[in-house]
C-alpha cells in the first residue's frame, strides 16, 4: 500500500532546509503515457523529481522548466514543474534502452549523455523570470542540478533522486530528497548532515526497502531539531487544452489552414503529455468561420 506522491518541507533549528519528494505514480503516469524504456523511465522520474523539488523551494506560484540536453540516445529531457506540485515532462526519444551498468544499475548517465547542458527556467503565471545554464556533470540529473544550483544561484545543495523499475517494468518506486543551507547555518552543522546523509547509502536501495521515502528525514536531519514546514499532494499535470490546439490552429498562416481543410480530420498529439486532439474536418470549418466573423 503506497501513500499518495507528495512534497513534504521540513527545516531545522540549525537553518538546514530538506526537501522530499515521493513521485511513484507520476513516473507510472510518464511512463504509461510516453511508453519509455525502464532506462527512459529513470531519467525522467528523476529530472520531474528534481523540478518539484527545485520549484518547491521558491515561493509557491513559482514554476520551473528544466531542459537536460546531453549527446546521449534518449535526446533532450524536458520537465516543467508548476506551483510546486504538479508536473509533466517528456523525452525526445523515449523507448531507447541501454544495458545496465556492471553494478546491475541503469545507465541513465550514458543515456542522457555526460556533454551538454542543463537550462533552468523559473516562471510565475504572468512572467518568465529567469533562464540559466550550467554543463552537464554527469548525466545523472541529481549531480547535474546539485552543480547548476552551486554554479548558477549560489546554492550549496545536497540532492538525491531515484526511480525503480519493476521486474514487470512498473515503477516500484520513485522519489528524492534536496536539503540545502541557510544564509548563516554553521559548518559543523552542515558536515554533520552530510555525515547524515552518507548512512542512508544510494537512494535507489533505500527507496526500494522504503518505497514511499518513510525514515529519510530522521535520517538526514538526525540530532537536529526540526519541523514540518507544509506538505503538498504532487500529481501529473499538462497544461494542455482542446482550447489551446484551437488557438494554434487559429494562428496558422492562411495557406496552411487551406491544406488542413483538404483532410477528413486534423489529430494533434500534445508532445508534453501524449494527450491526442481530434478536430474533425467540419468543426475546422467553423472554428475558422467563426473566427473570421469575429
Ligand atoms: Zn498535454
Amino acid at each position: 500500500m503506497h501513500i499518495e506522491d507528495q512534497i513534504v518541507h521540513y527545516t531545522s533549528d540549525e537553518l538546514i532546509r530538506v526537501s522530499i519528494a515521493q513521485t511513484r505514480r507520476i513516473t507510472e503516469t510518464a511512463r504509461q503515457r510516453h511508453h519509455l524504456s525502464p532506462v527512459a523511465c529513470a531519467a525522467l522520474g528523476r529530472a520531474m523529481t528534481g523540478a518539484l523539488l527545485l520549484a518547491g523551494d521558491y515561493k509557491n506560484h513559482e514554476g520551473v522548466s528544466l531542459k537536460f540536453a546531453g549527446d546521449g540516445p534518449l535526446g533532450a529531457v524536458h520537465v516543467d514543474a508548476f506551483d510546486s506540485n504538479k508536473v509533466r515532462g517528456y523525452i525526445d526519444n523515449p523507448t531507447v534502452d541501454l544495458p545496465l551498468k556492471a553494478n546491475g544499475k541503469l545507465d541513465v548517465g550514458a543515456a542522457v549523455g555526460q556533454h551538454g547542458q542543463l537550462t533552468v527556467t523559473r516562471f510565475t503565471p504572468e512572467q518568465m523570470t529567469y533562464t540559466s545554464q550550467a554543463d552537464l556533470v554527469s548525466g545523472e540529473i541529481a549531480e547535474d542540478l546539485a552543480y547548476y544550483l552551486y554554479t548558477s544561484e549560489q546554492i550549496p545543495s545536497t540532492i538525491s533522486l531515484g526511480v525503480l523499475v519493476d521486474r514487470d517494468y512498473t515503477i516500484a518506486a520513485s522519489g528524492g530528497f534536496l536539503v540545502q543551507a541557510l544564509p548563516g547555518a554553521k559548518e559543523e552543522d552542515l558536515a554533520r548532515v552530510e555525515a547524515n546523509i552518507t548512512q542512508i547509502g544510494p537512494i535507489t536501495t533505500y527507496l526500494k526497502n522504503h518505497p514511499d521515502g518513510e525514515g529519510l528525514i530522521d535520517i538526514i536531519l538526525s540530532g537536529m531539531h526540526f519541523k514540518e514546514l507544509f506538505r503538498k499532494p504532487a500529481w501529473w499535470q499538462c497544461t494542455c487544452s482542446r482550447q489551446r490546439i484551437e488557438n494554434v490552429l487559429l494562428s496558422l498562416r492562411a495557406q496552411d489552414k487551406e491544406e488542413l481543410l483538404q483532410d477528413p480530420q486534423v489529430e494533434m498529439t500534445c508532445h508534453y503529455c501524449g494527450e491526442k486532439y481530434v478536430i474533425s474536418h467540419d468543426e475546422l470549418v467553423t472554428l475558422f468561420e467563426n473566427a473570421h466573423k469575429e
